[in-house]
């Protein structure tokens, strides 16, 4: 039985009602509704620990349509952890309705490394019979039309034909290294978007530092623990953390080309432990060394100065949007442009702040209709700036953001910020 973190009453009382999250609440600027905002999340999460609301379907519904973007964290001036309080009752939900079939067998995968492999292997050998693949757009759609809104007309990422972790070896030398970091991928890096952990690897190559590829690493459990699915995430994180024991003193840093990921690790382990002290300890040694790969590029490297002495690209215009868990939860913004903007023009959207609308596995799913909504406006931000290339430092952000693109049938394609470092460093 896990111990809940969070007193939602004393969250309620917390709340001086001010309205400031109101504005900048992702899903309040869709639906104009009181009920679903941050303080009125807050209310009814308070209502419900007093047994003044029952976790009926409504209620369900209510909660899951939160984007755990944390805008509101970023503005209330009590620090109210919104986007956390979400996360706890959607483990009682889980617990209440249990976990769609889909959902628990994707998460059966993410804990079972080597089915996932032997099916993303299958994937691609059968996914040209049913998608059309774009590989400049590094996206495809499916062949069959179906007139079911979670499909129709939807842009997807695609698998491609050996993961990153498959690819290489174990250890990737330099001659006289100046420092050895290990690298944590993502799952949809490792599947889908293979050139992110290419580029990053050249990178290292041109800066001589050694690679270390953790083989064994698993997925840092962020999917599941925005769906509530709370044993799945003890298990990923306690497997990584023995894992990453064994190794963390051997290298500088585990450097790692996904916010969500990052964030994931070095901030919500320790929360998603804090009933768990011992874990919690091991989780709160590791997270220090568990850097995003343009933070730590740009202040332990010299990258900016190599990037400085290669030609300034003036034919690719990029707009950076920033992924909610970079910014608001890492405080990573000036980091990737710095980097992009030495040898790319930058032309900053109208809010790159804003929230993609990924959302999770439930909203891309359950509350599909939702996240469309969130990701147009974000292409229509895209599509008002002179730029050809849209860069984050996040899988999620871009398959999102990809999708949105594509319904503006949209020229512009997405880019990690590590792609278009190596691309430049070439
Ligand atoms: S996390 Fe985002 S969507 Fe959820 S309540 Fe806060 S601002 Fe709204
Ligand atoms: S900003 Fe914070 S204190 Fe103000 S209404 Fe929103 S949650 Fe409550």
């Amino acid at each position: 039985m896990i111990d809940k973190k969070f007193n939602y009453t004393a969250v309620s009382d917390d709340c001086i009602k001010c309205g400031k999250c109101k504005s900048v609440c992702t899903i309040f600027q869709i639906n104009q509704d009181e009920t679903t905002s941050p303080r009125g999340f807050i209310d009814l999460l308070g209502a419900y620990e007093r047994d003044e609301l029952e976790l009926d379907k409504t209620a369900k519904d209510i909660f899951e349509s939160c984007f755990l973007c944390t805008n509101c964290v970023e503005v209330c001036p009590n620090d109210l952890p919104t986007d956390m309080i979400i996360e706890q009752v959607r483990n009682d939900i889980a617990k209440k309705y249990g976990i769609t079939w889909y959902k628990r067998a994707f998460f059966f995968l993410l804990r079972n490394r080597k089915i996932m492999d032997l099916l993303a292997k299958m994937g691609w050998v059968f996914q040209t019979c049913g998608l059309k693949i774009n590989h400049d757009k590094q996206s495809s759609k499916l062949r069959l039309n179906l007139p079911i809104e979670m499909i129709k007309d939807r842009t997807l990422p695609f698998a491609d034909r050996t993961s990153f972790l498959n690819s290489y070896p174990e250890n990737v030398t330099v001659n006289n290294p100046k420092m050895r970091v290990a690298i944590f991928i993502g799952c949809m890096g490792n599947y889908a978007y293979t050139n992110i952990g290419k580029s990053l690897l050249y990178i290292l190559e041109q800066l001589q530092i050694d690679a270390f590829i953790p083989k064994k690493q698993l997925c840092c459990g962020a999917p599941a623990y925005f769906t509530g699915d709370f044993d799945t995430v003890d298990y990923l994180i306690k497997q990584n953390i023995e894992y990453f024991e064994t190794f963390i003193d051997d290298v500088d840093a585990i450097i790692v080309p996904e916010a969500t990921c990052s964030a994931m690790i070095n901030t919500d382990w320790e929360h998603f432990l804090h009933d768990q002290p011992n874990w919690m300890k091991r989780a709160r040694k590791l997270a220090p060394k568990v850097i995003m790969a343009t933070k730590w590029l740009e202040d332990n490297t010299e990258l900016k100065a190599l990037l400085c002495t290669k030609e300034k690209n003036i034919k690719d215009i990029v707009t950076y949007h920033d992924p909610c868990h970079a910014k608001k939860m890492q405080n990573i913004h000036k980091e990737p442009r710095a980097l992009i903007g030495a040898n790319y023009e930058i032309d900053e959207m109208s809010d790159p702040n804003a929230c993609c609308g990924f959302g999770g596995v439930t909203m891309q799913s359950e509350k599909y209709h939702i996240a469309k909504e969130v990701g147009l406006s974000k292409a229509k931000m895209i599509n008002g700036t002179k730029a050809n290339i849209v860069s984050a430092e996040c899988s999620a952000c871009r398959m999102q953001i990809t999708d949105g693109l594509g319904r503006t049938q949209s020229d512009v394609i997405f880019k990690n910020p590590i792609e278009l470092i190596a691309d430049a460093l070439r």
